[in-house]
């Protein structure tokens, strides 16, 4: 048995006064007590003076696939297997580096990461979708998860719960990434939609769908999702979120992750117009998720890591950080990656929560992020399962 004591402690749905002292066998939590607890006669006790100790963070939205490049999504369906497996190991080092225990595969390419990267013994717990199924020539298609019609759509499930996915992904709309699809429009009818929620759920499945455009959002709701991925709400005018469709997202309790989280310093050389133009693409983004938090939208933290150098593996504390941005309290930010997450990812009985019986997942960060969330980037260890995996360094970012 081990300890890991701290003088600060969230628990991953609130601070808990006094710190805490978690004990440890086996990988897995075995009590919690106050922080001034004494620990058992023989136990080692990692006790970091002015850290805040809580479960290490949850990646909701991740492509492990790819290589946070420029061109990482491009590339990918030129890639062996060998190359998609070398980028998701080193994928999967960058997230626990940046305090990130588990991650939720969205954007799989060939089914790398369901085939051979789900069920990996150390490292962060990662739970996959597959490749994403979108419509013939849709957004993400070379990942290999087209699919049309309501009978193509019930078969795209089935094959997903055949190979053990454990979640289906759906790109209700286009996105900005896929040359020639339009975020602004549906890729399927409400019919076939509702197709793919019926079909997942009665095998078991829960659904997310990848939705901007303000129609697919509706769409979204009608069919019955469980949870909703960006989210942006666009038409003709910008991003804006309807308020009487904000009210229906909170009222059904669906899961929305905003992918917030910009490190705009990474992207390489941009002109002025450039950097201007995603700058202004930030600010509105965070007004519009703004009007979901105070709408009372259930947020998670989740970065489309892995996408582009802004959306690196491994900078998921940015995310929690905007989240603050954008109005929700610095312990609503920090549950949005922790016990939250961990229900719209189905780990609630594993991990995002100090609690015993769960994975020990530890992250102690230097300093308060309960009062002072730019305190989630100060790094300070992280424990995956049990094991001390990474030990220092300041989350880098612009934000
Ligand atoms: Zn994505």
């Amino acid at each position: 048995m081990e300890g890991y004591r701290a003088d600060v402690a969230f628990d991953g749905e609130a601070a808990l006064p006094g710190g805490a002292l978690v004990l440890v066998r086996d990988g897995v939590i075995v009590a919690v007590e106050p922080g001034s607890a004494p620990a058992p006669d023989g136990c080692p006790v990692t006790y970091l003076p002015g850290t805040t100790l809580l479960p290490g963070l949850i990646d909701a939205h991740s492509h492990l696939c790819g290589n946070s490049r420029l061109d990482a999504l491009d590339r990918l369906p030129g890639l062996s297997a060998d190359e998609l497996d070398e980028t998701v190991t080193e994928s999967l080092a960058a997230q626990l580096a940046g305090g990130v225990t588990a991650v939720r595969d969205l954007g799989d390419q060939d089914w790398a990461v369901v085939d051979r990267h789900r069920g990996r013994p150390g490292g962060p717990v990662v739970v996959a979708s597959g490749p994403p199924i979108t419509s013939i020539g849709g957004h993400c298609a070379s990942m290999g998860g087209e699919a049309s019609g309501v009978d193509g759509l019930r078969r795209a499930v089935r094959e997903r719960a055949e190979r053990g996915a454990d979640l289906v992904k759906i790109m209700a709309s286009g996105g900005a990434l896929s040359p020639g699809t339009d975020l602004r429009a549906c890729q399927f009818t409400l019919d076939e939609l509702r197709a793919v929620v019926d079909e997942a759920h009665r095998l078991g499945l829960p659904v997310t769908a990848h939705a901007h455009a303000v129609a697919a959002v509706r769409q979204c709701v009608a069919a019955g999702v469980d949870g909703i991925e960006h989210c942006s709400c666009v038409d003709e005018q910008g991003m804006r979120t309807p308020p009487e469709l904000a009210a229906r997202l909170a009222a059904a309790g669906i899961m929305v992750c905003p992918t917030l989280g910009h490190d705009l310093s990474r992207i390489p050389s941009p002109t002025p117009a450039v950097a201007d133009g995603l700058r202004r693409h930030v600010e509105d983004r965070l007004i519009q998720a703004g009007e979901l938090q105070r709408a009372g939208v259930t947020l998670i933290s989740g970065l489309d890591s892995g996408i582009h150098p802004a959306k690196a593996h491994g900078v998921l504390p940015l995310a929690i950080v905007e989240l603050t941005a954008v109005g929700a309290s610095a312990g609503a930010a920090l549950a949005s990656a922790t016990s939250l997450a961990a229900r719209a990812c189905g780990l609630a009985e594993r991990t995002g929560r100090l609690r015993p019986g769960l994975a020990a997942d530890l992250l102690l960060v230097d300093g308060d992020p309960t009062t002072d969330i730019a305190a989630i980037r100060n790094v300070r260890a992280v424990v995956s399962r049990g094991r001390a995996a990474v030990a220092g360094g300041q989350v880098p970012g612009s934000s």
